[in-house]
């Protein structure tokens, strides 16, 4: 047994970790080792990947490519993969992952179970949308072959099944070409969520990848409502920018309080949007630390002390999107809380990938928060918001809805419920399904 945490650090409970390392003995070792839940990189937020007291089947250890065509772009791998060793491993041969989350350090199996998106959902879709075919080990020992052609229900239960239909054992993605790993890339300041849609809209047909950071101490009505923020777009180019060295920096240590407080919020947002509100004009910049801007500062998650902190992220339909939006700026805006990871983004019109897939045409909101007492009064503030506008919040990164949002919000849960492994069960099928 030893402690898990989470990308939240909200607890450290006690776990038995099966390390998981040879793909043709897994489906046995779960089948001994069970109830349990897959776990990757532990990078959801919450509780979608612990199992506190119980059972998690540790997935980096099976993190080998299997095959890879260069003509089709069509690659079979383990699924603790991680996105940034293909990335780095394919971009070289002219191919990339379609889709990759705000992180490229989450497996592949992580990214399935999450159906992630990143930040060209409006051209990409999903993660789900670009696997082919992937075998999933039940812990009964059968092994189900299945994708969008073949076993289609399963294969839509097991995208975004929160690693709830079994383990995936291997997966064949089908990449996108590239020409290297360069972007042209605009900042824009804007103020008002009037401007941020229009900016949306006018980006979509000519930039791949759009999404906005907001300084949420600026959106409440006491300042007009008015939230300012900064647009952020980039498309693929073959142009060369300026050499980029990748930095590895890590926060040392866990500070005895969070360095994200009401004190500090105000002057880092001001500064931050400063700096970028002035630089403007298209450039080209590598790819990676435009689009992964987080990953070069490791473990930046202990910044918020040993209570750890929660991430909201909701996604509501475009026309209830304006009015939403602004009640959920002010309702933070009231609290005294934010934060400075504070994005906002329009989801594409894409048919999900699987059935608990999160993205929805509409406007996404996602924003953390250090955890204390004014948490519970200001998220039931904000889930009543997102339910009377038609939304919901996302799992992979949710550590406190309740089962009775989690129903309301997602039509095709009953539908789901059947293609579960009764051997695999996670803090968040306990807390959101009931086993
Ligand atoms: C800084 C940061 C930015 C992020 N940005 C985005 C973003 O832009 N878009 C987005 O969609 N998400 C984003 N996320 C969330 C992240 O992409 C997801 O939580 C992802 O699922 C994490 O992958 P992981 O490998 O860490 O998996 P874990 O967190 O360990 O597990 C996630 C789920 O996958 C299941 N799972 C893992 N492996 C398997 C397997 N082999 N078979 C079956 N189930 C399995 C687990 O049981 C669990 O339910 C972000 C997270 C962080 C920390």
């Amino acid at each position: 047994m030893r402690p898990v945490l989470s990308w939240g650090r909200l607890s450290a409970e006690p776990h038995e970790v099966i390390e998981l390392a040879d793909r043709d003995g897994a489906a046995a070792e779960i089948a001994r080792h069970r109830p349990g839940i897959a776990h990757g990189l532990g990078k959801s937020y919450g509780d979608a990947a612990l199992n506190p007291h119980g059972v998690l089947w540790h997935t980096t250890g099976l993190g080998r490519f299997i095959a890879f065509d260069r003509t089709t772009g069509r690659l079979t791998c383990e699924p603790g993969v991680v996105l940034r060793d293909i990335q780095r491993a394919m971009i070289p041969q002219g191919w990339a992952l379609p889709v990759v989350p705000g992180t490229q350090l989450v497996t592949v199996g992580g990214a399935i179970a999450n159906d992630v998106h990143g930040k060209n959902h409006h051209v990409m879709g999903t993660f789900g949308e670009h696997v082919r075919r992937l075998r999933l080990a039940r812990t009964d020992g059968e092994i189900i072959e299945c994708g969008p052609d073949l076993r289609p229900d399963w294969f839509g239960a097991t995208v975004a099944g929160l690693g709830l239909t079994g383990l995936v054992l291997d997966v064949e993605l089908q990449l996108r070409q590239v020409k290297g790993p360069w972007v042209e890339a605009e900042t824009v300041a804007f103020a008002g969520l009037a401007t941020f849609l229009r900016l949306s809209d006018d980006s979509e047909a000519d930039w791949e990848h759009t999404v906005s950071w907001i300084d949420c101490t600026s959106g409440g009505k006491a300042s007009g409502g008015n939230v300012r923020g900064l647009f952020m777009r980039a498309r693929p180019t073959e142009a060369a920018g300026p050499a980029w060295r990748e930095r590895r920096r890590r926060l040392p240590l866990t500070p005895p309080v969070s360095l994200v407080n009401k004190l500090s919020l105000r002057p880092f947002n001001a500064l931050y949007y400063a700096l970028n509100s002035r630089r403007t004009g298209v450039r080209t910049v590598a790819a990676e630390p435009f689009l992964y801007p987080l990953d070069s500062l490791l473990e930046w998650n202990r910044m918020y002390g040993p209570p750890g902190f929660f991430q909201y992220q909701s996604v509501v339909p475009r026309d209830a999107a304006l009015e939403a939006t602004r009640e959920m700026l002010d309702a933070i805006a009231v609290s005294g809380e934010g934060s400075f990871l504070a994005v906002l983004k329009t989801f594409g019109e894409r048919p999900p990938a699987g059935l608990l897939s999160f993205p929805r045409p509409g406007v996404t909101l996602a924003l953390d928060f250090r955890n204390g007492p004014a948490i519970p009064a200001l998220f039931a503030r904000l889930d009543a918001i997102v339910l009377a506008a038609g939304g919901r919040l996302y799992p992979a990164k949710d550590a406190r809805m309740s089962r009775e949002m989690f129903e309301k919000t997602y039509p095709n849960l009953a539908a789901f419920q059947a293609f579960r492994d009764p051997g695999a069960s996670s803090a968040m099928s306990r807390r959101l399904m009931g086993s």
